[in-house]
């Protein structure tokens, strides 16, 4: 069973992500190093000994609907009160409204831990994360004296309603509609589909951020607004008052995290003979509310992130443990009576290093995405504006990457089982199947990549990149001189993977200025690993150079894996006249 990796996590953000350097100059105020590791320790101990127990309960046993109330798995209510008697739900939240006011680093860290024990229960909460920074930042006074404290100490949890059925990628085409009803509050009508958490038994309220077309609205995202829609609503001394009018008319039956209800949402149906129309508060300015969302959803991409990260650990501690039981064949390094342990053999012990290196480069990008945002934060001026570029820069990539790794970890982790991997017993399998939604959620990865080669790369006049790149370089640099035994080629292959970014980088620069979008959009997908796994490699650098013990998995990677730069820049640079080409055969119609 999973066991919460403390010290690689704390590891990462103090020595990698910047956690350490930013203690020291006191960032973060008096927040001590010894209180980050209680935290962590803690946390870790949630995670392993009361989450993770009940993962399996909550794989087979799923959320069920039932008279349009939704049952979570036996033990998880008691598990979310006891997760929230803790104070977990309130660790990055403001003090203001109850939470304890920690970095994002720290937060982010701990929501590993839970995802990693189980993603279906980690999902919630990010969530509830997302809503109460988007209500903080946005909401109107009267709104977050009502709702924020209660949503920060997890007594209420909150949703993201934005998918329609014809209305996912792209939401210009939504079309759920919010009516004036001239008291202040709005009338909510429409279906939103695969709501997380859109209903279940966690908590007595649930507060639902939604978006909505108000009648005169212009076409397009510029005609969207961003309401609050709580299922009870709260009378002035906070008590609970009527049902509001929305409900689950549905549960969708998932590939994978199946304690995780996603729900059909009915708002404004006449649910229970009510007078039609749902209740809602206007979040933030009229048609304004895709600016209020986005909030949210950067929040939750990195909190998606995580989750590839939290399964790929999980998956690689299984297939460790495996490798070293099951015994197949004879290995050369192995004495000992009977069969070698398959751990022996380098083709699996290429498969787990790959998983490791994997699992640890993705980890330092979330957590350095994190700690960019938790410096933007507390930063003034051009500081603050240059750690915002760097958190926006990185955001696509912690989502994307880190959840293509949570799958190909994965899928490795099966195949280092073998036939058992198939077979649902092991639980290796049950990773794949969860890992496989987060490349699609909170924005597929393909519009991840679309929204760095578009966005990103143009941020500070298209210089924060080259900044950033500048920065890995400085790492090679430093392993050159470093006279440490044991780095191998390392410093010749990030040079060589750098290059390669650095090239990349200037062609979709170019393309892009040029007004070539679609030829830029075709190298996307392949320039998002690119970027990651020459970041990685200088982030496992880095680590090698404060910890000699690291030095091993950091050369593993440099000399087997980031040699794949080579190829991913062609892809970006050449790759695009052929796909177009190609890709006409396609079109039916
Ligand atoms: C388990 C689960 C939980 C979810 N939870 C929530 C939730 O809580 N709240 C919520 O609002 N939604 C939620 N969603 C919805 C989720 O965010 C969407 O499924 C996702 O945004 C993709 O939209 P779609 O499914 O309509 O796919 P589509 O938009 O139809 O995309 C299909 C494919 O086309 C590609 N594509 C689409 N447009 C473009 C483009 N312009 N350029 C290039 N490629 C493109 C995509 O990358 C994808 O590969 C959830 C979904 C699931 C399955």
């Amino acid at each position: 069973m999973y066991q919460a990796p403390v010290g690689d996590i704390a590891f990462t953000l103090k020595q990698v992500a910047g956690l350490r350097p930013a203690l020291d100059a006191g960032v973060f105020g008096d927040l001590s190093e010894d209180l980050v590791d209680a935290i962590l320790a803690e946390a870790g101990r949630f995670a392993s000994e009361e989450v993770a127990p009940l993962y399996k309960i909550g794989d087979e046993h799923g959320a069920v609907l039932r008279d349009a109330a939704v049952t979570t798995p036996p033990g998880w209510k008691e598990l979310y009160r006891r997760w929230t008697e803790g104070g977990w739900n309130a660790l990055s939240a403001p003090e203001e409204f109850g939470g304890q006011g920690l970095p994002t680093m720290l937060a982010v860290a701990a929501l590993e831990m839970w995802n990693s024990a189980a993603m279906a229960f980690g999902i919630g909460p990010t969530l509830t994360m997302g809503a109460v920074e988007a209500l903080g930042k946005h909401a109107s006074e009267a709104l977050k004296a009502k709702y924020l404290a209660r949503l920060v100490s997890g007594e209420w949890m909150g949703t993201m309603n934005l998918t329609e059925p014809q209305a996912g990628s792209d939401l210009a085409a939504l079309r759920a509609r919010a009516e004036p009803a001239g008291d202040g509050t709005y009338r909510i009508f429409g279906q939103k589909i695969f709501i997380t958490y859109g209903e279940h038994d966690f908590t007595d309220n649930i507060v639902h951020l939604v978006l909505a077309r108000l009648p005169d609205a212009p076409a397009g995202t510029r005609g969207i607004s961003l309401f609050l829609v709580p299922k009870f609503l709260v009378n002035d001394d906070g008590s609970l008052g009527a049902r509001n009018d929305v409900f689950c008319s549905g549960l969708e039956h998932k590939l994978g995290i199946h304690a995780s209800p996603t729900c059909t949402m009915i708002y404004g149906d006449g649910f229970g003979g009510a007078t039609p129309g749902a209740i809602g508060w206007l979040i933030g300015e009229e048609n304004k509310g895709l600016a209020c969302m986005f909030t949210m959803m950067n929040n939750a991409r990195l909190s998606v992130g995580m989750q590839g990260v939290a399964v790929a650990e999980t998956a690689t501690q299984k297939a460790v443990a495996y490798a070293n039981e099951r015994r197949q064949g004879k290995a050369s390094d192995y004495a000992g009576p009977g069969m070698a342990p398959i751990v022996h053999h380098p083709d699996v012990q290429r498969n787990l290093l790959t998983m490791k290196a994997l699992t640890q480069v993705a980890r330092a990008i979330s957590y350095a995405c994190a700690h960019a945002i938790d410096r933007a934060r507390v930063a003034e001026g051009e500081a603050a504006a240059q750690w915002r570029d760097r958190a926006n820069l990185l955001t696509p990539l912690a989502k994307a990457f880190s959840t293509d790794v949570g799958v190909d970890v994965a899928s490795l982790g099966v195949q280092v089982h073998g036939g058992m991997g198939f077979i649902e017993e092991t639980g290796a399998a049950a990773l794949y199947r969860d890992a496989r939604i987060a490349p699609i959620y909170e924005g597929t990865n393909g519009i991840q990549a679309i929204d760095l080669v578009s966005r990103k790369l143009p941020l500070g006049g298209g210089q924060h990149v080259h900044g950033y790149i500048g920065e890995l370089k400085a790492v090679a640099d430093s392993v050159r001189t470093s006279n440490v035994d044991g780095f191998g080629r390392t410093a010749e292959r990030l040079d060589r993977a750098l290059a390669d970014l650095d090239e990349a980088t200037r062609f979709l620069q170019e393309l892009t200025s040029a007004g070539k979008a679609d030829a830029a959009m075709a190298g996307a997908t392949p320039y998002l690993r690119l970027i990651s796994l020459a970041a990685g490699g200088a982030y496992l650098a880095q680590g090698g150079l404060a910890d000699h013990g690291r030095i091993a998995l950091c050369r593993f990677f440099a000399e087997n894996l980031l040699g794949e730069t080579r190829a991913l820049k062609e892809r970006v640079i050449e790759g695009a006249e052929s796909l177009a080409a190609a890709g006409k055969a396609l079109i039916s119609a």
